[in-house]
């Protein structure tokens, strides 16, 4: 769970990347005027990034990015209609660490953020094989090299996989998952979780009902062998 302060006046998309950024378990931040962004960002300043639209009441995106690069050097993402090569490199020049034109993807937006907050693994990880199975942290793409069926992972279910293989061989607890995967805020049961392997089971295994791969560790968790 990050930190994010999203700065966006257009109701109807501040309360999108809002929602679904709280839907990936981050902790928001919305604010819809430039100068009381101006005002947040000076009385204190702990956010893990910074969403920022350019064209804003008062005081304009770049002016406030301008501001929090005096104090940080967290990751700055600007959105803006104004998708212009000038624009953007005025905004890029201005300290932004990234720029997304409006309309945008917001299965991109959500990808970009996951990049400025360095939750995607770094190269050379990005591609694991489970089995006949190559999987594609970037894409979240899994791909069955003998059927060539192709099958896509949810956020969650990337997030799952990744704490599975960065712990090979090791018991981990369904609290352990919980923790790491839904974070602290969340509650769901346990089931979701076992929900979440029977698919990977159905993914990965040759036998879903006899794994190799995801192992469960009967009252405890499971386990991950590769
Ligand atoms: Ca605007």
């Amino acid at each position: 769970m990050s930190k994010i302060c999203v700065v966006e006046d257009e109701s109807s998309i501040a309360e999108m990347v809002r929602l679904n950024l709280e839907m990936e378990s981050h902790d928001v931040t919305l604010v819809q005027d430039g100068a009381e962004a101006l005002e947040l960002f000076k009385r204190n300043f702990d956010f893990d990034l910074v969403i920022l639209d350019v064209m804003l009441p008062n005081v304009s995106g770049v002016d406030l990015c301008r501001l929090i690069r005096k104090k940080s050097n967290v990751p700055i993402l600007f959105l803006s209609a104004k998708g212009t090569t000038s624009d953007r490199i005025e905004g890029l020049k201005a300290g932004g660490s990234d720029y997304l034109p409006k309309p945008f993807d917001l299965e991109e937006l959500l990808l970009r953020v996951a990049v400025l907050l360095n939750m995607t693994p770094k190269a050379g990880e990005e591609i694991i094989t489970i089995g006949n199975c190559q999987v594609n942290f970037r894409t979240f793409v899994v791909v069955d090299t003998i059927s060539k069926q192709e099958t896509t992972l949810s956020k969650k279910e990337v997030a799952l996989l990744q704490l599975f293989y960065s712990k090979q061989g090791e018991v981990i607890s369904r609290t352990e998952i919980l923790d790491k995967v839904w974070g602290k805020d969340q509650f769901p049961t346990t089931r979701t979780i076992d929900n979440f392997i029977l698919h990977f089971r159905k993914i990965f295994e040759d036998n879903p009902k006899e794994p190799v791969y995801f192992i469960s560790v009967r009252g405890v968790g499971y386990k991950f062998l590769n």
